[in-house]
């Protein structure tokens, strides 16, 4: 038992929802996967694996499938079901059994539990008001102990505790730790194997039923953006082949894409960022590319990840700092040169070209360049009544269309371009008063506009909206 007891000492990986020992009546350990959706690299999957193996039981993954997550359209669900697919299959070469349940997580969850009489259930972190609402639920309901595995960050989020004011304060924080993280993550395999068919029935992992039966609605993807681990360790190759070498020169170029186009993979936790990071540090890219890219990756990542656990308003105007708040506040009667209502913006129907294609090519592919997001919510904060409006239609349009929406990153990236988050003040203008401003002639000196608005032309529609 002494492996046991390792297991059970406090980790600052691991957070202990429900205390206790694993019950020694359990007949396996269940994993809860939510958010880190993949059979592999998993440091949550690899704790129930190690007890498992510890308590000789063999180990279920749990996933429980709801048709009402919030914002999300036909284009995540397919990306999440393809992701699935890839998972079952790395689990099954580990030894471990997959159930997929459709109805809320947390229900799902609960009900498979009550079949499956586990000994302990180790499930997975994510920041997100909407799965920690499930977790809590779990948290109060479950019969056994109950533990999270924070497996989707490279440093562990309780490092930090406080909402940090800017990169600049995360940074040394995370260099100075990072070493220590930054380790080859194992795949151990599960001993014990269920002998008799499992107590719970799994639903078939079919995506195209599964669409169909779920009835979800909305934005679909073009084929060609495929969601899973294997397509995420292929992106993985071909972006330390080809695109990593010169991330730190052309990363903020819109019209050909050089940077990894991971988001939606990491979004979904098909692949995890350890695992990216580990291949970026070793790879031949020149030194400051790789700097650049672990600044993305890491810095600005978990950056995002410590606003969202840590300020409860993160997806409102309110949740930004006061002097641009302030400042919002004092310009909020400041004439606007355009106007424009939310089903406008969504159809691109503004005077502005390049704002129309960019959002065109989120509406078409679900994807967006990190700087034309940038110009994008500015423009919605400029060609909008009021600012919390503007937040608003921002984070909704990002969330239902982006495949690697409703994530911290999303919510920081709205909250830094209208709200200041993370930002500092900037030479005062209206409407803006010193939230800092873009304007089109700023973007056209910087980026080809017309090459731009030729490639997304260029784009093929996806099936319809
Ligand atoms: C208004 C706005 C909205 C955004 N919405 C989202 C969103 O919904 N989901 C999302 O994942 N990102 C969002 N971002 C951040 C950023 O644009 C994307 O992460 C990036 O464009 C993804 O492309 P990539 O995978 O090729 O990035 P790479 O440059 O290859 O970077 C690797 C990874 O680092 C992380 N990263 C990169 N840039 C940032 C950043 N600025 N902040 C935090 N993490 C970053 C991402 O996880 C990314 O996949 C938003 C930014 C803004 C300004």
């Amino acid at each position: 038992m002494d492996s046991l007891d390792r297991l059970l000492e406090p980790h600052v990986r691991v957070r202990v929802a429900r205390p206790g020992r694993p019950d020694p009546e359990g007949r396996c350990v269940v994993y809860w996967m939510q958010r880190s959706q993949r059979g592999r690299d998993n440091a949550a999957l690899n704790l129930a694996i190690e007890l498992g193996n510890a308590l000789g039981l063999p180990v279920v993954t749990v996933f429980g499938l709801t048709a009402d997550y919030p914002s999300a359209q036909r284009r995540h669900y397919r990306f999440l079901l393809e992701g699935l697919v890839d998972a079952e299959a790395d689990l099954e070469q580990r030894g471990i059994s997959f159930v997929l349940g459709l109805g809320r997580p947390d229900r799902v969850l609960l009900k498979m539990a009550g079949a499956l009489c586990p000994a302990i259930v180790i499930g997975d972190e994510n920041p997100v008001r909407t799965g920690a609402f499930w977790r809590e639920q779990v948290s109060q309901e479950l019969a056994v102990p109950l533990r999270f595995v924070d497996s989707d960050v490279v440093v562990p989020t309780v490092l930090f505790p406080r909402e940090e004011f800017a990169a600049r304060t995360l940074r040394p924080k995370i260099h100075r730790v990072w070493d220590d993280y930054l380790k080859p993550i194992p795949n151990p395999a599960a001993r014990a194997r269920f002998e008799s068919p499992l107590a719970v029935e799994s639903v078939r992992l079919d995506v195209e039923g599964l669409l169909d039966r779920l009835k979800v609605g909305g934005a679909d993807a073009l084929p060609g953006s495929r969601g899973g681990a294997l397509e995420a360790e292929r992106r993985l190759a071909q972006f330390l082949a080809h695109r990593l070498p010169r991330y730190a020169a052309e990363r903020n170029n819109p019209t050909h894409y050089s940077t990894s186009e991971l988001s939606a993979h990491l979004h979904f936790g098909h692949v995890n960022p350890l695992v990216i990071a580990l291949a970026a540090r070793s790879s031949a890219a020149p030194r400051e590319s790789i700097d650049a890219f672990l600044e993305e990756l890491i810095v600005r990542r978990e950056l995002a990840i410590n606003f969202v656990a840590r300020n409860p308003r993160y997806d409102q105007l309110e949740g930004c700092p006061e002097w641009a708040r302030k400042t919002l506040a004092a310009h909020a009667g400041d004439p606007r040169p355009y106007l424009y209502t939310a089903a406008q913006l969504e159809d691109g129907a503004t005077h502005d070209a390049v704002w129309n294609a960019a959002q065109e090519e989120m509406t078409i592919t679900g994807r967006m360049h990190n700087y034309m997001r940038m110009y994008w919510a500015k423009k919605i904060l400029e060609w909008t009544p009021d600012p919390a409006a503007a937040f608003a239609i921002a984070i909704d349009l990002n969330d239902r269309y982006e495949l690697d929406g409703r994530d911290p990153n999303g919510y920081t990236g709205v909250a830094w371009a209208v709200g200041g988050k993370h930002d500092r003040p900037w030479p005062e203008r209206p409407i803006f008063g010193t939230i800092r401003y873009m304007n089109e002639s700023g973007l056209r000196r910087k980026i080809d506009c017309a090459a731009y608005i030729e490639r997304v032309r260029g784009l093929e529609r996806g099936p319809a909206v």
